[in-house]
């Protein structure tokens, strides 16, 4: 903020700023459009989505004399590193999720707001919610990101993507109902369509989810699915580039596809799935996998808030950012986590859409916002990159890890461990680390995942499958 300058507060709202889509009336702006949040005579810090930037800049912001509003359309923080866990019956959807209630609600200076952002009005520094509109001084957007199709609407339809607790319960459902269903099939290509699945996207989450999947191939549902020919599930990871895990070292790259082999997955490298009519993936090369279950873990993108200037927004949807990740253009609006691009020299398209880039802005962004309100000069945002580390099921992993200006190389159990202590670390609370770990010492013990339950929405056959109705035969 140029001059230190500090926002105008109470301004009465005018109008919606060009670009806006809403056609709400300027008069709606008087008290009865407002949300009804107390106004405590102090800066107020309106924050659009609490994943790990949002939550983060929330903490930062304990104690300091702003009010702080989180906005979120969940009423829970999701730890989405551990989402492919509970679409394999490994976690319950609570280890990884947390009420932003319990975990911020301490804070006297926090408010929350269960509501989906609508749009922006950044001239009248009002957003319109889902449930009103809400006056800022700072507005921070935190909205994060969502799968990206690549404008392929009947993909879109069909694939199951991993980015919400929803979204992992119904793909543990869909899985589950595949094998009870494929018990009544006696036709082939059926079963296989049931029992098989395709992974499109060789990154963390491609590689995590076909290794948890050959884990239960392994060892769990034989047990369950006595009947069942298990020779006959293919798992398939379908990666457009070279590598699995591009992005990280040759060396986690090479060993990630040599274990997902060791395991009976099948990858296919420089591939790309061209169509998907949610019974066929038809891949470039001509191939034609059958399968009822498409994974989509093959890339995001931002989840932009309607109403800032279009200018301000990249390719990737994406705001871009300057070192103090304000969005460009805007004085009192900032943007941070998966939805910020902040370019530089070491980045050039932005930091990597991972957790911790977005957790140390949101760190840095709420001591910038206490040194601007005492008129001190912002500090410029710099990542520090820990590394990067992926597991591939049960003892194998792998790890790139940055101490002390060192790179090191882990794989195996090594690795794996490394990986496990990571994550039940970062997760928000201790009863989630408690629950996490014991879960864990319990699956390895027992060689189980005991959340083999279908509760809630299972994804309905596609229209072209529909002759896929149970053998009608007497047994
Ligand atoms: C399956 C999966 C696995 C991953 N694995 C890893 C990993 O192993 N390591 C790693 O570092 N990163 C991983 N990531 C990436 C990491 O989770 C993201 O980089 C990180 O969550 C980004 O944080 P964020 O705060 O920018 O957004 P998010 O954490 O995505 O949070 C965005 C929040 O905004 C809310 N929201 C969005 N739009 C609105 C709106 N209009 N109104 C109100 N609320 C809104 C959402 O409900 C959500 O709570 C993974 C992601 C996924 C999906």
């Amino acid at each position: 903020m140029g001059s230190g300058m500090r926002p105008q507060r109470g301004a009465a709202p005018k109008e919606f700023g060009a670009g806006a889509p809403s056609r709400r009336p300027s008069h709606l702006y008087g008290m009865e459009g407002l949300t009804k949040i107390d106004d405590l005579g102090q800066p107020r810090v309106v924050i659009v989505g609490g994943g790990f930037g949002g939550l983060a800049l929330a903490q930062a912001l304990a104690g300091a004399p702003v009010q702080v509003v989180l906005i979120d359309k969940h009423n829970y923080y999701t730890f989405q590193p551990l989402l492919y866990q509970v679409a394999t019956a490994g976690l319950a959807p609570d280890a990884i999720v947390a009420p932003f209630r319990k975990t911020l609600g301490r804070q006297p200076n926090f408010y929350f707001r269960l509501a989906e952002v609508q749009s922006i009005d950044a001239t009248a520094q009002v957003v319109e919610t889902s449930i009103g509109l809400l006056r800022y001084d700072y507005l921070v957007l935190a909205t994060g990101a969502t799968a990206n199709y690549f404008g392929d609407a009947e993909m879109q339809r069909h694939a199951i993507a991993l980015k919400s607790v929803g979204d992992a319960l119904e793909l543990r459902n869909t899985v589950l109902a595949n094998f009870e269903q494929a018990l009544q099939m006696g036709d082939m290509e059926k079963i296989n369509s049931l029992l098989d699945f395709v992974i499109v996207g060789g990154g963390p989450t491609g590689v995590e989810m076909a290794g948890a999947l050959s884990e239960l191939r392994a060892h769990v549902f034989p047990k369950d699915y006595r009947e069942l020919d298990f020779k006959e599930m293919d798992i398939h990871v379908v990666q457009s580039g070279p590598v699995l895990l591009k992005g990280m070292s040759a060396e986690a790259s090479a060993q990630a596809l040599q274990d997902l082999r060791d395991l009976g997955v099948q990858v296919w490298l420089d591939a790309r799935v061209k169509s998907y009519d949610g019974y066929t993936a038809t891949l470039n090369t001509g191939q034609r996998l059958v399968t009822r279950t498409l994974i989509w873990a093959a890339g995001v993108t931002g989840a932009p808030v309607a109403g800032l200037a279009p200018a301000c927004l990249l390719p990737g949807n994406r705001y871009q950012v300057d070192d103090y990740n304000r969005v460009a253009g805007y004085d009192n609006v900032f943007a941070i986590g998966d939805i910020a691009a902040m370019k530089n020299l070491a980045y050039p398209e932005g930091h990597p859409q991972v957790a911790q880039p977005a957790i140390q802005q949101g760190n840095l962004l709420g001591n910038n916002l206490m040194r601007l309100l005492k008129g001190q000069p912002m500090k410029p945002f710099v990542y520090a990159d820990k590394g990067t580390m992926a597991t591939i099921g049960r003892n194998r992993a792998v790890a790139d890890i940055r101490l002390f200006g060192r790179e090191y190389h882990l794989r195996g159990f090594i690795a794996w461990l490394a990986w496990c202590f990571v994550h039940v670390m970062a997760l928000v609370n201790f009863r989630s680390r408690i629950a996490v770990a014991f879960t864990w010492a319990w699956n390895y013990w027992s060689q189980d995942k005991g959340l083999r339950y279908i509760i809630g929405r299972v994804r309905a056959a596609p229209a072209v499958d529909a002759g896929a109705t149970a053998d009608k035969a007497i047994v």
